[in-house]
């Protein structure tokens, strides 16, 4: 599959044991009627999409390691940036150190947690993360709040990008009135120097985001999931026309591949691979270009070997 480029996954996701363990306890604290909707929601889930909760991958991050470098190699993907599920945790430092040329680690932050941009910073400096994930949806905040300012200006000087998952998600906590893009205008503007990714092609919001590109030269994309959203919109294009509004508007040294791949137990989604690169194909783009989208952008953003 693709032999000739060593892609880079720029959108994957860690979960060990310690990440469903803390969402136990979590829920554990909520109140019923929190538990009560969560259930429903969660049986919903599973009848929707198809899809288990129930995975225990353990806490052997040797073995984690071992079970992913397969499934990747079995792809074709070469390197995997794992985007963390807690800020807290420290299993994905652990887990990305035992494959320092293959695995790299984006971290994670609260920004209402006073210490945020100091433990963001470590774990820069000491730890080699290479990026930062915010998710305001689930937080409720807003991008453009000065309380997250702090974290913009500690990943602007760190030289790292900030990667913000923004349109509807999969996640009980969601709440969508935070999920327009258009607030990233304000800290994009505020921050010429720090690079913004928008994954999924903003899920739904692909109008935002292309106001964006005209507004910004520091806006990113990038192209994980299964962007299932394009059921949920009025318009009846298919994710080949997104491929195509996302090179017009940002070009392709703006667009950055992802399989958004997260569960051992559904392996490596090589099916968002395939369906993507059949479609760089069709657009007839240039070594060049593909090479940019499916490896050389993450590799440059997130300043991988
Ligand atoms: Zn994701």
């Amino acid at each position: 599959m693709a032999a000739e480029i060593a892609i880079t996954d720029g959108h994957m996701h860690f979960y060990s044991q310690a990440v469903y363990r803390a969402e136990e306890e979590r829920l554990a604290r909520a109140d019923q009627s929190y538990r009560e909707g969560h259930a429903v929601w969660k049986e919903g889930f599973k009848t929707r999409f198809n899809s288990s909760f129930a995975e225990d991958p353990g806490d052997d991050t040797e073995a984690l390691a071992a079970a992913w470098e397969k499934l990747m190699a079995e792809a074709g993907v070469s390197r995997g940036c794992f985007l963390a599920v807690n800020p807290d945790s420290d299993d994905l430092t652990e887990f990305t150190a035992r494959r320092p040329d293959k695995f790299f680690a984006i971290a994670t932050a609260d920004p209402r947690d006073p210490e945020c941009a100091i433990k963001f910073r470590r774990r820069v400096k000491d730890e080699g993360y290479r990026g930062l994930k915010l998710y305001p949806t689930t937080g409720k905040y807003l991008l453009s709040d000065p309380m997250v300012y702090p974290l913009y200006e500690e990943a602007q000087s760190l030289g790292v990008p900030v990667t913000a998952h923004l349109g509807i998600t999969l996640s009980y906590d969601a709440d969508l009135a935070y999920a327009n893009p258009i607030q990233i205008h304000a800290p994009g503007r505020d921050f010429p120097k720090l690079q913004f990714i928008i994954p999924h092609f903003a899920a739904g919001y692909l109008r935002e985001l292309l106001f964006l590109a005209y507004h910004l030269p520091n806006i990113n994309v990038d192209t994980s999931g299964t962007n299932r959203w394009l059921d949920y919109t009025p318009d009846s294009f298919g994710l080949d026309w997104v491929f195509k509004k996302a090179l017009f508007a940002f070009g392709p040294e703006r667009i950055i591949f992802g399989s958004d791949s997260r569960m051992l137990s559904q392996g490596y989604r090589t099916a968002i691979l395939r369906e993507q690169l059949g479609i760089l194909d069709s657009l007839n783009l240039g070594d060049t270009e593909k090479t940019l989208i499916l490896s050389g952008n993450a590799r440059r953003l997130f300043r991988l070997p």
